[in-house]
């Protein structure tokens, strides 16, 4: 047993009392009693979205049947909700369109960036990378004839070359958290004649975004976890301004066509960010997400990073006093780490699970990762309190060792 002192319930709910951002949690639909710590992963439920969706569907849709996609506003929301996230990342209006998933979107992201200069022959990429984006990048590979160099993070830098057609990177891992630095790595490319298409999945509203700022000319992100957009949301694509033009989609549908409903027999792809849709977009999805978006946009959010980075230590100091058999993960530098934090543990997965029957929720990542997010529109720091007191509990009487948290389910 460790003897170190750490703060008590009372010191996190007085930190709950200071919290400026304490009212946003009546915002969403928490049930009672539950620590929800997979905000990462699936974003909860914001009060306003069964409205939203419910007046979609019976008024818009039940109502206003096929006009709706022009009084309702159905046909500009891709652009609309795009515009509303680009002021999220540091993005210019005309910059972002919501479309498809985020594995899609980076598909035609890498398959477009690889046509900028076809004398070179090689994708970059980190061997950590999410395994949906290693996938898609070895698909894109494949049908472009190019080789897909994987290499450790240390040694991405030394790794650009002139033979580089693209890197492809996700700026948050999923694991430890660890966080790129956009600027440097965009820089090194940019020397090099390359550039990356940064997968934002995990970064979007969980830390400090500026594309603009930081020379970001490609990226993708994810609707449904800190964007809070409900399960399946579609996701985001950028494309900086300067380098639409030079860009086509992989996929020519009429979504993307300069006039769809000309139906000309002819593709001509429209002129800006819209030329990267595809086919109709799911409306009463889009309307769920743009709900969750309009939250996180009312929010100040320098308040709201400072508030994660104070969570995420309270987490730390907490589990390093009362739960010394869990390794941190996560970087310690508030500059390299983001919206989730990670412990290694042998049997991470049935502690995770033993947690969930307390109604603290968590997730496991194999091989061994035990992963808390970090959300702090609606987490307390109470929340974190009681999530490492449940923690050291599980750990100390070894509730984990009870035969029913090793049943392993289809979703982790
Ligand atoms: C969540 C996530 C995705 C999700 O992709 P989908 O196509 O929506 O399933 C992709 N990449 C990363 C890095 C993610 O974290």
């Amino acid at each position: 047993m460790s003897a170190a002192a750490y703060p008590s319930l009372e010191q996190a709910r007085a930190l709950d009392r200071a919290d400026p951002l304490a009212r946003h949690r009546a915002a969403f639909s928490l049930p009672e009693g539950v620590v929800y710590l997979d905000g990462n992963s699936l974003g909860p439920l914001p009060v306003e979205t069964p409205k939203r969706v419910a007046d979609a569907v019976s008024r818009q849709w039940g109502e206003g049947l096929v006009t709706s996609w022009n009084d309702a506003g159905w046909i500009d929301a891709p652009q609309r909700i795009g515009d509303k996230i680009a002021g999220l990342i540091g993005a210019a209006p005309g910059e972002v369109v919501v479309t498809d998933s985020t594995s899609v979107n980076l598909y035609k992201l890498i398959m477009a960036a690889a046509h900028i200069d076809p004398a070179r022959t090689e994708i970059l990429t980190e061997a950590g990378n999410f395994p949906s984006d290693l996938y898609v990048a070895n698909g894109a590979a494949r049908s472009l004839g190019l080789s897909l160099r994987v290499v450790e993070r240390d040694a991405l830098i030394d790794a650009i070359s002139s033979a580089t057609a693209l890197i492809t990177l996700t700026q948050v891992d999923y694991r430890s958290g660890y966080r790129h630095g956009m600027a440097a790595l965009n820089a090194a490319a940019a020397e090099h004649g390359t550039r990356i298409v940064w997968d934002l999945s995990h970064s979007v509203g969980a830390v400090p975004l500026d594309l603009g700022k930081d020379r970001a000319e490609l990226a993708v992100g994810c609707g449904y976890k800190h964007l809070n957009g409900g399960p399946g949301a579609p996701a985001f694509l950028y494309v900086a301004k300067h380098l639409q033009a030079r860009l086509s989609s992989p996929i020519a549908g009429w979504f993307g066509h300069m006039a769809p409903f000309a139906f000309d027999g002819a593709y001509q792809a429209a002129a800006g960010i819209s030329r990267f849709l595809a086919g109709t977009p799911p409306i009463l999805s889009m309307i769920a997400l743009e709900t969750g978006v309009d939250s996180m946009r009312q929010v100040d959010r320098r308040a709201l990073f400072e508030k994660s980075a104070q969570l995420f230590d309270l987490f730390a100091e907490l589990a390093a006093a009362r739960c010394p058999d869990l390794r941190c993960i996560s970087p310690g530098d508030p500059a390299r780490r983001s919206g989730h934090i990670s412990f290694a543990h042998a049997n991470a997965y049935e502690i995770v699970q033993a947690l969930i029957a307390r109604n603290v929720i968590g997730d496991f990542r194999t091989p061994d990762v035990a992963r808390f997010g970090i959300t702090p529109l609606y987490l307390r720091f109470e929340d974190v309190w009681l999530a490492v007191d449940a923690l050291a509990e599980i750990l100390e009487r070894e509730i984990w060792r009870e035969p029913q948290y090793a049943v392993r389910r289809a979703v982790t």
